[in-house]
């Protein structure tokens, strides 16, 4: 299929853009470079510079394409809560530009990197699909308000989507060809790094008085890589005649704060400085996947279910 990925030089637009490659697709990137990087391109794929918020030239590049991955948005949750404007122009005028562009140029599916932020505080710790949507931060609000809008416009224009909603997305390429590292991330793993290249003088672990075995929250780290394969099947499936579907990709297993940093040490071999800091607000205490559904209808099966090997994936290219 000939695929416009959407922030295709971004952390995980680049690894869809490899995975998308690597199974014959015709792959374009579409990216602002605001926070996608031109390391992370691959010279097979065609690439333009542009912004979603220019509609023209969407319009220019999405004419041919039969489908588009759409990883194109704004995502720091605190940043979401200051400045909603931001997030309203960006992912929700901006996904719409793209679905408008979409229907003007004939493509036909679309694959959307939605968030198991759009859930927010659920009362249940392992989350699938029929778990209410209420999301507690406005960076969640558009992702939802986002996968509304492509039910509309599969039912008035025939626009078929996978919305796939990532839980902890972590690691990087185990092969090395995508060595833009993100900038200034605020994720814990990223964050661990610092610690371990001294850029940072210790770890504060938010809360060691959550209802979990050892206090710490607990989370689902999906290897970005894993996130990646989700995308081509998706896009097959729906090639093949999938139904539009709202799907979460996690491993299904849970992690602590503490059992990460454990992971951790024993990758780099050393103890890393940590202390116990005050609850961050609005993080709940267990966030796992039920991504049943995801293995069911595409065949998905995630390949890093042990978090010392996405450490090291993460440890290789720092
Ligand atoms: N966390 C932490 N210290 C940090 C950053 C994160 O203890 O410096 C914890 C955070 O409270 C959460 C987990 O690590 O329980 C994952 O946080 P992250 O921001 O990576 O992802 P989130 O689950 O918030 O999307």
């Amino acid at each position: 299929m000939k695929v416009l990925v959407v922030g295709g030089a971004g952390y995980i637009g680049s690894h869809v853009a490899k995975a998308l490659m690597l199974k014959g697709h015709e792959v374009t990137v579409y990216d602002n470079l605001s926070t996608g990087q031109e390391i992370n391109l691959f010279k097979q794929n065609r690439f333009i510079k542009g912004d979603i918020l220019n509609y023209p030239a969407l319009v220019e590049a999405m004419r041919g394409q039969d489908a588009v991955v759409h990883l194109a948005a704004k995502k720091a949750v605190g940043e979401s809560m200051e400045n909603p404007m931001l997030y309203s122009v960006n992912n929700i005028s901006g996904s719409l530009n793209i679905l408008n562009a979409m229907v003007e140029c004939g493509a036909k599916y679309i694959v959307f990197s939605s968030s198991a932020a759009v859930y927010g505080m659920p009362e249940v710790s392992t989350i699938d699909e029929n778990v209410p949507l209420n999301p507690i931060n406005y960076y969640g609000f558009t992702k939802l308000e986002i996968e509304k809008f492509m039910g509309w416009y599969d039912r008035l224009k025939g626009i078929k989507f996978v919305a796939l909603r990532y839980f902890n997305a972590v690691g990087y390429d185990a092969d090395g060809d995508i060595r833009g590292k993100e900038i200034n991330s605020q994720n814990l793993l990223p964050i661990m790094m610092e610690v371990v290249s001294g850029k940072r003088d210790k770890l504060k672990i938010f809360g060691n008085d959550y209802p979990t075995p050892d206090g710490t929250c607990i989370r689902d780290y999906i290897h970005v890589s894993d996130l990646a394969s989700a995308h081509v099947l998706a896009l097959e499936k729906l090639n093949q005649g999938m139904t539009s579907q709202s799907l979460n990709l996690g491993t299904e297993k849970g992690t602590s704060v503490l059992e990460m940093l454990r992971a951790v040490e024993k990758v780099v071999g050393r103890k890393l400085p940590a202390e116990f800091a005050p609850r961050r607000a609005g993080d709940p205490a267990i966030l796992v996947a039920s991504a049943a559904k995801a293995r069911s209808l595409l065949g998905w099966k995630p390949q890093y279910l042990d978090v010392e090997k996405i450490v090291q994936t993460v440890y290789n290219i720092n």
